[in-house]
């Protein structure tokens, strides 16, 4: 048994913070006859005492023993079918839910598999993935891609734990302004890996807890997939910068709108996504041009998310290292973008209303 790095640590915040720190764990090699189960609890003791040695401690621990398919040959046939414990199915959440006395409404569940986003979601709590161990790439039909995901635990409970406190101060802002004919719409702009999609998440979150329908636009639907692209292709050019406005329009005034979809992890084309607004409510489009030139006379508010160079290049480095990507070819990256896209990006920085994620932070909300 070995902690990935920052899990006691996270594990600690959230016990810090008055969360509850709940673990749910599939375990089928119990049902397939490989471990008994009293080695699966002698090896969640140990992770105790692992956690508890680091500060840290796990309120719940609930498994499941069971595994669906039959034919392993040491197998315990009265584990083997269909349970309600096993993930995605939401037993276990239930169990500790009730158990417990959870307030769903404040709660999320952080995994690496399709099987805890499933849970999550039938247990209609907000889902976040993470780049460790199974890594939260595998998606198969019908299950929905994580609200977020971290680079690791860690990164996830100190979002949940700390949310993004500047955001609070705009959703009291669009709570208190007048109704419009329209739903409003907020811009979530900035370079990539600066973190506008949590920006975006927090927002989201921030305006439901006041009771205000959300939609959250992904403009990366748009995205333009590699084999389709030209070859000195701008950012603009990419994300299909030009159509936005008419988007945003369609959006505005009660249409459904469809994006073709884009797969990062291959970039090539993904799968096709409809948005429609709330009638009222608010309308946020998170992309790195959300708040360009030909958007901002539709546009209500604009974030600007911005970080400092270092982090952006590091977090560049390890999301295309988690694609898969070869170091020569994430250098490539990352120097096209200083060149082309990142001063094109910056342009909407003047004229942002909310700058979040720098240490000079001007807030004019
Ligand atoms: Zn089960």
């Amino acid at each position: 048994l070995c902690l990935i790095d920052g899990a006691a640590e996270a594990v600690r915040r959230t016990n810090d913070a008055g969360f509850l720190a709940v673990l749910v764990t599939n375990q089928p090699q119990v049902a397939k006859g490989f471990a008994s189960r009293e080695v699966i609890e002698s090896i969640h003791a140990r992770l105790e005492t692992d956690l508890g040695r680091a500060g840290a401690k796990l309120d719940r621990i609930y498994w499941c023993p069971h595994h669906p398919e039959a034919g392993h040959e040491d197998e315990v046939t009265e584990l083997k079918g269909a349970c309600e414990c096993r993930k995605p199915t939401p037993g276990l959440l239930v169990r500790a839910a009730t158990d417990l006395n959870v307030d769903l409404g404040r709660s999320c569940i952080i995994g690496d598999s399709w099987r805890d986003f499933g849970a999550g979601r039938s247990m209609g709590v907000a889902v976040y993935g993470v780049r460790t161990g199974e890594g939260s790439r595998l998606l198969p039909p019908g299950i929905e891609p994580p609200d977020l995901i971290f680079d690791d635990v860690n990164e996830a409970t100190a979002f949940v734990v700390h949310g993004v406190p500047e955001v609070e101060i705009l959703a009291t802002r669009l709570a208190q302004d007048a109704p419009s004919q329209r739903p409003k719409l907020v811009a979530v702009s900035g370079i990539s890996r600066t973190g506008k999609s949590t920006v975006a998440h927090a927002l989201r979150t921030a305006l439901g807890r006041k009771g205000i329908e959300t939609l959250h636009v992904r403009l990366d639907d748009w995205i333009v997939p590699r084999k389709e692209r030209a070859p000195e292709s701008t950012v603009a050019e990419r994300t299909q910068s030009a159509s936005m406005p008419e988007i945003a329009r369609r959006l505005l005034g009660g249409e459904t709108v469809e994006a073709p979809g884009y797969d990062p992890h291959d970039r090539r084309g993904g799968r096709i996504v409809r948005y429609t607004a709330p009638s009222r409510g608010v309308v946020i489009l998170d992309g790195v041009l959300a708040g360009s030139s030909g958007l901002q006379h539709l546009i209500d508010a604009l974030v600007y998310v911005e970080a400092a160079d270092e982090i952006v290049e590091a977090r560049t480095r390890a999301f295309y290292r988690w694609k898969g990507c070869p170091a020569g070819e994430i250098a490539a990256t990352l120097r096209r973008r200083r060149s082309e896209e990142w001063p094109a990006v910056r342009k909407q920085r003047t004229g942002a209303d909310l700058i979040v994620g720098s240490s000079d932070a001007s807030r004019r909300v």
